[in-house]
């Protein structure tokens, strides 16, 4: 007889390879036909809402690995909620306005946006704009991304725009928007106003020059033959020269140098002498800042003043004290020349060229004229040294081309009047990781007033009108009447229409006597548009609440969309959107650098799916710790897929040893269950407990790390090896392998579920497989909590103790093997000898305790020669001498004892007469 056909071997059709490049693209059209997410959502009804309100990703170009991290983290999160007690809709949304779409239509589809209809290229931009979304939707929905993908929120609708236009006008109406004409960030490469989140800092290499202003009116401090020395690295700005700055409370010195007198601070002074070389310097004379106020130097090349100005902006840091001002070119400049009553001067265009209020240079690219400036400065003998230093400089985040500071009439957003309320929001906020609350809290406290218009025209028009005198108007009928027109017909009839068609009708003003208007042609920083997400969005739709539960984004939005959210939502609403930030890195290479097309180290989601799987670029999502930055490699990704075919190879074993098992009929009641069986129905709760406080902290390397480990040890070295002896071998019916299935089956719904949320369409398949009633798909239904098993307590300690002793006893058999005493550890008969009567007491009353040690044949003495010491106990291994059955394969005493079956042990012989007889 073959005995291998008497055995209950595992049996599903649930395939060890996951296939998944080929596979997942089904179930997500599945997903689709059967409207999963709106399922979901239907069955959650009533529940507690939960919003992550997403961050709009800028509808420009395919995903790249941190579009990837971004939306399934978020996916994580709404998936986990939505599984525990909570309805949480996710509406994706898209920033679809700004430079880079103007740029690319220009560039790539050879549109020359100056010679065109203004409204005409918008609606091109428009398309552009929503082909590139449909693209990126396509791409996170391949990530397995569960949300309203068909009904997003996108920042050019009418519905959205007109939103937008509210918030700008309750700030407006706050007396929040003023306009100004002051220096600002300004990107000649993009020809346009930058705001500070748009700043980078790179590394430039710059003129660094000394240069000499003749004193023309000393007062009575001075003589008039004395020269002050300023020092700059933008020489470019001196046609822009209005001043030099002094610090009051400074000590200064006049140097005699040759027949030269020089005035630098004295606490610089030797490192200036150092650094121009000066021979025997001598000091005629020192005097305090304050002294100098008023002064009069003469410009260097231009016959204009230079006026002496006192300034706390002074530092001895670097230079000489004596401060170049500019009051059309630096903000420190900008009001220290207010005080003394000096209007900048600005004799720079929006490309960056000088115009003609810089005479000698006009036509010139302010970069190109610090060499023609600095020769002048040498023909007139005021260039007292160049040299060139590299250091960090503004460059614009977009282009990466260096900006300057250029005084332009702009309209801002006064943060000063709310920031107080800004940084009390803050800190009612949750913050993950905690250094955000910080990072946030300094930026607000240091941030100026915010620049939010902009000289494109791909954006939201600032919806301000200008009487026949030029006065603003922006009243409530206005911003009403504007906000109606843009939910209608869009914002593109700003640029359509006149001023006087987008006025209410009958629209008057004391400003316009004869009736006519214009209109701002300027348009909104798109920080303002995804900024008032939290009215266009979070207030109209229906299943949303402001504030938000969660905004997570990577750790680059503090400066952008966490910052201009919270400061529309305080300046409006007096409150903060979010009631929790959350943060993540970047994504490195396996070796902690910045991936990049020239290294070749660029992991591309879309490649990593159609390679690995979905499942396997979120299973390394839920194994980064992703608050920091985060490395991804083929190694790494190599390393994740390891681990994901462990985890499907446990769903799978347990699948196989469910074969003909119906949980209707055959699970056991939980009392009657087996002790070891109940042991590990309480590690599974355990698991349970632990995961959904990780999940809960929104940490998810914890949560695969705990179920990647109870797969791996608590399962696969232990239960389910256990169980081998006992699920194929007892009788298919027995109440032993009853129990054991019963506890499998429960292990199989859990982990199902709690893998759900990161690996969706495993989980799904998963959840096909598992025998008996259940819901249509594992996504619709709730993750257990955890619960205290049946006479749980009763067994703990001795079960724990247990676990304990078989720690050594793995170590006895692990010996055994090496001195090659036995092969596999079925073929050991061991012999322990209990250190102490717990041990003794616990070992004796564990039936059949050599199953749980998986050998052949387990004695518990209380003395035994050989025997080698461990912790608990002292365990002598030999090899069992009786034969191995043929077919469990355990070594036994019993066998031959039945003669119609020699070759079998008298369990197995008993079973098989009782089955399998012809
Ligand atoms: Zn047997």
């Amino acid at each position: 007889m073959d005995y291998k056909e008497t055995l209950l071997m595992p049996k599903t059709k649930f395939p060890m390879r996951g296939n998944l490049p080929n596979k997942e693209p089904i179930r997500r059209e599945q997903w689709e036909e059967e409207q999963i997410y709106e399922k979901v959502q239907e069955r959650t009804k009533g529940r507690p809402l939960f919003v992550l309100h997403d961050g709009p990703p800028f509808a420009n170009g395919s995903l790249h690995i941190g579009h990837a991290l971004n939306k399934i983290l978020k996916d994580f999160i709404v998936r986990y909620r939505s599984m525990t007690g909570y309805h949480a809709p996710y509406v994706p949304g898209w920033d679809t306005h700004g430079l880079p779409i103007e740029v690319a239509l220009m560039k790539k589809k050879k549109y020359k946006r100056k010679e065109m209809d203004v409204a005409e290229f918008r609606r091109l931009c428009a398309e552009y704009a929503l082909q590139q979304l449909d693209n990126q939707r396509n791409e996170f929905k391949q990530l397995g991304v569960r949300g309203d993908w068909e009904n997003p929120y996108i920042t050019l609708t009418n519905d959205y725009e007109a939103a937008q236009i509210k918030v700008f006008g309750e700030m407006a109406k706050r007396g929040y928007i003023y306009k100004g004409f002051k220096p600002v960030y300004w990107s000649p490469s993009s020809e346009s106003a930058l705001a500070e989140a748009e700043i980078e800092y790179q590394d430039k290499k710059s003129p660094s020059t000394y240069v000499a202003f003749e004193v023309k009116d000393g007062g009575n401090l001075l003589e008039g033959d004395e020269k002050f020395i300023i020092w700059t690295t933008t020489p470019w700005t001196l046609p822009a020269n209005l001043g030099i700055s002094l610090h009051p409370d400074l000590e200064y010195v006049v140097v005699q140098v040759g027949h030269d007198k020089m005035i630098v601070a004295e606490a610089l002074y030797e490192d200036v002498s150092k650094e121009l070389d000066w021979e025997n310097p001598k000091i005629v004379k020192t005097f305090k800042g304050e002294k100098a106020d008023r002064l009069v130097a003469k410009h260097p090349f231009y016959d204009r003043d230079s006026l002496i100005m006192l300034g706390e902006h002074v530092t001895t840091d670097a230079g000489t004290g004596c401060v170049h001002t500019a009051p059309g070119h630096g903000e420190d400049d900008f009001y220290i020349g207010e005080k003394y009553g000096l209007e900048p001067l600005s004799p720079v265009n929006e490309r960056g060229v000088f115009t003609e209020e810089a005479p000698g240079f006009e036509g010139m690219f302010y970069d190109k004229a610090n060499k023609v400036i600095t020769e002048k400065l040498e023909e007139v003998g005021a260039l007292l040294k160049l040299d060139f230093i590299t250091h960090s400089y503004p460059h614009d985040w977009r282009t990466k081309k260096p900006t300057i500071f250029r005084a332009t009439s702009q309209w801002f957003a006064s943060i000063k009047d709310f920031r107080q309320d800004i940084l009390e929001e803050i800190k009612k906020v949750n913050w993950y990781p905690n250094w955000g609350e910080t990072r946030l809290y300094n930026m607000v406290r240091d941030r100026e007033d915010w620049c939010i218009s902009r000289q494109r025209t791909w954006g939201v028009p600032i919806p301000v009108f200008y009487a026949e005198n030029g006065t603003p108007i922006i009243t409530n009928e206005t911003i009403e009447h504007v906000s109606k027109l843009f939910a209608e017909h869009g914002s593109n009839i700003w640029f359509e229409k006149e001023a006087e068609e987008l006025l209410p009708e009958g629209f008057t003003s004391e400003h316009s006597p004869n009736g006519k208007f214009t209109k701002e042609t300027d348009i909104m920083d798109v920080w303002f548009d995804s900024g008032s997400s939290h009215e266009a969005v979070l207030l109209q739709r229906e299943d949303h609440h402001r504030p938000a539960d969660v905004y997570l984004e990577g750790s680059d939005q503090y400066r952008g969309w966490f910052n201009s959210s919270l400061s529309t939502a305080v300046a409006i609403t007096g409150e903060a959107p979010y009631k929790n930030i959350i943060s993540h890195g970047f994504v490195l290479d396996g070796k902690g650098r910045k991936m990049s097309k020239s290294m070749g180290n660029v992991i591309v989601p879309d490649k990593v799916i159609k390679q690995l799987g979905a499942d396997i670029l979120r299973l390394w999502v839920a194994s980064v710790d992703y608050q920091a930055d985060v490395r991804s490699s083929q190694d790494i990704l190599k390393q994740v897929s390891e681990a994901y075919r462990k985890i499907r190879n446990t769903f799978r074993f347990m699948l196989g040893n469910l074969n003909g098992f119906d949980p209707k009929t055959d699970a056991q009641p939980e009392n009657e269950l087996e002790e070891a069986d109940r042991f590990m129905l309480q590690q599974l709760q355990k698991l349970v407990a632990e995961v959904r406080v990780n999940y809960e902290k929104y940490e998810f390397a914890p949560v695969f790390n705990q179920i990647h480990n109870f797969c791996t040890v608590d399962l696969s070295s232990f239960y389910l090896d256990l169980a081998k002896d006992i699920l194929y071998i007892e009788e298919e019916d027995s109440k032993r392998r009853r129990s054991i299935q019963t506890v499998y089956y429960e292990i199989l719904m859990t982990l199902t579920q709690l893998l759900s949320p990161i690996i969706p369409h495993t989980a799904d398949e998963v959840w096909e497989y598992i025998p008996g009633d259940k819901a249509e798909n594992v996504q619709l239904t709730d993750i257990p909590q955890p619960r205290e098993v049946e006479g749980y307590k009763e067994i703990e300690e001795k079960w724990e103790h247990f676990m304990d002793v078989r720690a050594d006893v793995l170590k006895a058999l692990e010996e055994a093997r090496n001195d090659k005493v036995i092969g596999k550890s079925l073929e050991a008969k061991i012999t322990i000898v209990p250190k102490d009567e717990k041990t003794k007491e616990i070992l004796e009353s564990i039936e059949h305790l050599h199953q749980y040690l998986i050998v052949s044949r387990a004695d518990v003495v209380d003395q035994a020669g050989d025997a080698k010491d461990y912790r608990y106990v002292s365990i002598a291994v030999e090899k069992h001498p009786g034969d191995k059955c043929d077919r469990c394969w355990v070594s036994s005493d019993t066998i031959g004892e039945d003669p119609d079956h020699p070759e079998l042990c008298t369990r197995c012989a008993t079973i098989v007469k009782e089955h399998y007889s012809a």
